[in-house]
């Protein structure tokens, strides 16, 4: 527009900005967040207690190694402190894989729909998204995608459980396709509703990186641990794209509160996966009732349940917003909708049975 404006990078133009999940109404009766995914349940005492004491110093930089948060890690996974490395939420670290791996004229594959911030932060880094739609049962087609990599392919990401459908790559399927993807391209397995899984035949990444120098996981602090806000999340890779993480992270992001919270989360491990078995049995609640009303539902291994409304979608999610629970619509395509309090999910099984008999 006006020629004296600063010149920014033509890979900007037409980049959607980042949608947060709506915020629950204010000032209504009841409004409860479903639409991003969040733990319902408050910090724990003992969390609170370490964060309280981290802010009486945040005059001071944090700790910009993470070194108590990495070792802990380390031990924890049973993995070198080498190989840990943390970041500003996974999606820090997702954006900082990029950036070691990616620019103009590189391709990154990753199934579609699926977490709205891969096009984002890929497009950022200057290369090529290549989306793979998914099945018709909403699942990875691991296949196609192994079928899509091209020698610009620089990095793969495989969403498991995907956001937003909330299904997943089995043990046998992601081996046969990670034997399939060339030793010089990165694959991410993003793991962010790890701990919400029940199915023993979906992998642990972390068993998956031993032996293949070419896969990186992602795991956060911001789902089962409830520190979304805290903003921290960590990859487990094999050098050198670890020290690539950490060649690229912005100094000093993580602060303290979020470090020494991670620390206490982990030390506080059985209590934060009591409420991690909780949230399951409500998930559990909420798909049987939803299929007893009549709808289809993909099988979720996640702290959401998604539903295929197509050009519904938007109907569905004021109906939801009118009853006092707000959703995430993806327009023409479905809704997802977080498990959060049972008050919460109360409502949105209603709205549902409801909707289900007005069409
Ligand atoms: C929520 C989510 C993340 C985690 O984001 P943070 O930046 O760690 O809060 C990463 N990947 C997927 C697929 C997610 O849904």
């Amino acid at each position: 527009m006006s020629e004296t404006s600063p010149k920014l990078r033509a890979e900007l133009e037409g980049i959607p900005t980042y949608k947060p999940g709506k915020p629950a109404a204010a000032g209504g009766p009841v409004a409860y967040k479903l639409s991003s995914n969040e733990n319902p349940y408050p910090p724990l005492p003992g969390v609170m207690e370490s964060v309280a004491a981290a802010a009486s110093a945040f005059n001071r930089y944090p700790d910009m190694a993470c070194t108590a948060l990495t070792n802990e890690l380390a031990e924890r996974f049973g993995v070198p402190v080498s190989h840990v490395a943390t970041g500003t939420g996974s999606v820090g670290v997702a954006q900082q894989l990029l950036q070691s791996t990616s620019g103009p004229g590189d391709e990154v594959v990753y199934a579609w729909r699926s977490f709205e911030a891969y096009p984002i932060i890929t497009r950022i880094s200057g290369a090529t998204p290549v989306q793979v739609p998914l099945t018709p049962g909403d699942v990875h087609d691991l296949d196609a995608m192994a079928d899509a990599i091209t020698d610009r392919t620089r990095l793969v990401f495989v969403c498991n459980p995907n956001n937003p459908t909330g299904t997943v790559v089995r043990r046998a399927e992601l081996e046969r396709f990670l034997d399939r993807v060339p030793r010089d391209v990165l694959v991410v397995l993003d793991e962010a509703y790890r701990e919400f899984i029940r199915d023993r035949e979906v992998p642990d990444g972390v068993a998956l990186y031993r032996d293949r120098p070419n896969v990186c996981v992602l795991r956060t602090f911001s789902k089962a641990y409830g520190l979304a806000g805290l903003r921290v999340g960590f990859a487990i890779a094999h050098e050198p794209v670890a020290a690539a993480l950490r060649k690229t992270a912005v100094p000093f992001g993580v602060s303290q509160l979020a470090q020494d919270a991670a620390v206490a989360s982990l030390r506080a491990e059985d209590e934060l996966i009591g409420r991690v078995g909780s949230l399951v049995c409500e998930r559990n609640r909420v798909v049987d009732a939803l299929r007893s009303q009549g709808w289809t539902v993909p099988e979720t291994h996640a702290n959401f349940v998604w539903l295929r409304l197509g050009e519904r979608t938007v109907a569905f999610a004021e109906a939801c917003q009118q009853a006092g629970v707000v959703v995430r619509p993806f327009p023409g395509e479905g809704v997802r909708v977080t498990i959060g309090e049972t008050e919460a999910n109360d409502i949105f099984i209603k709205t549902a049975e409801a909707f289900r008999r007005e069409v």
